[in-house]
């Protein structure tokens, strides 16, 4: 129950986390790898459709498609192509309807049984090919809740990928390219991120947050760390810090075209 009201706070789909440098990165990257020959793309988990705006700003000519199961992201729709409720798990369409399939920062949020059951469906209704994109290696960070002391991944992330878990995602599509989206990342941002995991005892309640234990939510509470100092200006100072401290590139996601076999 709390892994389906999760994804209706409208927090999560506020444009803001979309326009990032780093999304536009992986956006372009992901757009690149579509087969030039693609007519028609559904995007399985389109969230508020950012990434279909993203290809009809580029002045795409392909028919664009995309499926969301929360009703708050298709609520804040954000491109001209139709969004269609239905869940990746049961796909509203007909076997290979589609040219190219994608599902973007998607697979990692699948709980268990509903993943397998969703790749295949993605196997089920791509004609020639699927893209996806999820996080790379990612280093999941755990908050705890305040209620109920449930530690969990606030993004609600299940997984973790690698190439290895790449190469074997399908029974039915091979893979066929894939690149490695890079960010800058600051040298020192381990140390401080778990300092600040210290520091707020790891009771920092983001407003997406929601615990899947209990269904407590942050966004509405006065008494976490996060209301006790305004987010622009917690977004400030990581902004001025970030700028003095030296800088790596740091692969965040992982972008991957498969092809059927
Ligand atoms: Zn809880």
């Amino acid at each position: 129950m709390a892994e389906q009201s999760y994804y209706q706070n409208p927090e999560l789909w506020a444009a803001h986390h979309f326009l990032t440098p780093a999304e536009a990165l992986r956006f372009q990257q992901c757009a690149d790898l579509i087969p030039s020959t693609t007519t028609t793309l559904l995007d399985v988990g389109c969230g508020n459709g950012a990434f279909l705006a993203y290809l009809e700003a580029r002045k795409s000519t392909m028919t664009l498609l995309g499926i969301e199961r929360s009703e708050a992201a298709r609520q804040a729709a954000v491109c001209r192509a139709p969004v269609q409720p239905g869940s990746i798990d049961a796909l509203p369409s007909a076997d290979r309807a589609h040219d190219l399939v994608a599902a973007m920062e998607v697979i990692e949020h699948l709980p268990y049984q509903v993943y397998e059951q969703s790749l295949a469906e993605l196997e089920r209704v791509a004609a020639k090919h699927i893209l996806i994109s999820v996080p790379y290696r990612e280093r999941r960070s755990q908050i705890i809740c305040p209620y109920c002391n449930c530690r969990f991944d606030s993004n609600y992330h299940m997984r973790r990928f690698d190439e290895i878990v790449m190469q074997q995602l399908f029974r039915t599509f091979r893979l066929k390219q894939f690149q490695l989206v890079y960010v800058d990342d600051y040298w020192f941002a381990p140390v401080l991120r778990a300092g600040y995991r210290v520091i707020s005892r790891n009771r920092d309640f983001p407003a997406t947050a929601q615990c899947p234990q209990c269904g407590f939510v942050g966004r509405s509470a006065a008494n976490t760390t996060s209301a006790a100092l305004p987010a622009r200006a917690r977004g400030g100072l990581k902004a001025r810090l970030k700028s003095r401290l030296p800088t790596y590139k740091r692969a965040n996601w992982i972008v991957a075209l498969y092809e059927r076999s």
